[in-house]
């Protein structure tokens, strides 16, 4: 599936979109969401306003923009890897009764590093053994 981000650094909600891509006929097992970029990961987490503006304050603290960066001569965007370093570029979750079996307040994140773009996320559904 395709996400697009609105910001350089920018957290968007993707749990609907992966309930969606669950298949209706998949009962039970294991769901893998896997973002195909090294620019943005995702992590399951909660989606609460403040906490998604304290998320990126935190990644800005701990990588700062800076102008010195060996990478920043190819495409001016090291502090987006390293940023993205501290996240995963999967998540795995449970899939139960056909729907993913989350905890009250875990959604799925994706979490752009070197927006605004189009993102390409997959979800990957294995059954149950
Ligand atoms: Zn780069």
């Amino acid at each position: 599936m395709q996400v697009e981000t609105t910001d350089r650094l920018d957290i968007v909600d993707i749990t609907p979109e992966v309930r969606d891509a669950v298949p209706d006929e998949f009962e039970t097992g294991l769901c893998t969401v896997f973002v195909q970029h090294t620019t943005a990961g995702v992590v399951v987490n909660e989606a609460e306003q403040g906490l998604l503006t304290d998320i990126e304050t935190y990644l800005q603290e701990l990588v700062p923009e800076w102008d010195d960066y060996q990478h920043d001569a190819i495409d001016d965007n090291a502090d987006s890897h390293l940023r993205t370093l501290l996240l995963d570029e999967s998540v795995s979750m449970p899939v139960v009764g056909g729907d993913l079996d989350l905890g009250t307040w875990q959604s799925v994140l994706l979490i752009e590093c070197d927006g605004p773009r189009t993102r390409s996320v997959t979800v990957t559904c294995t059954p149950a053994q």
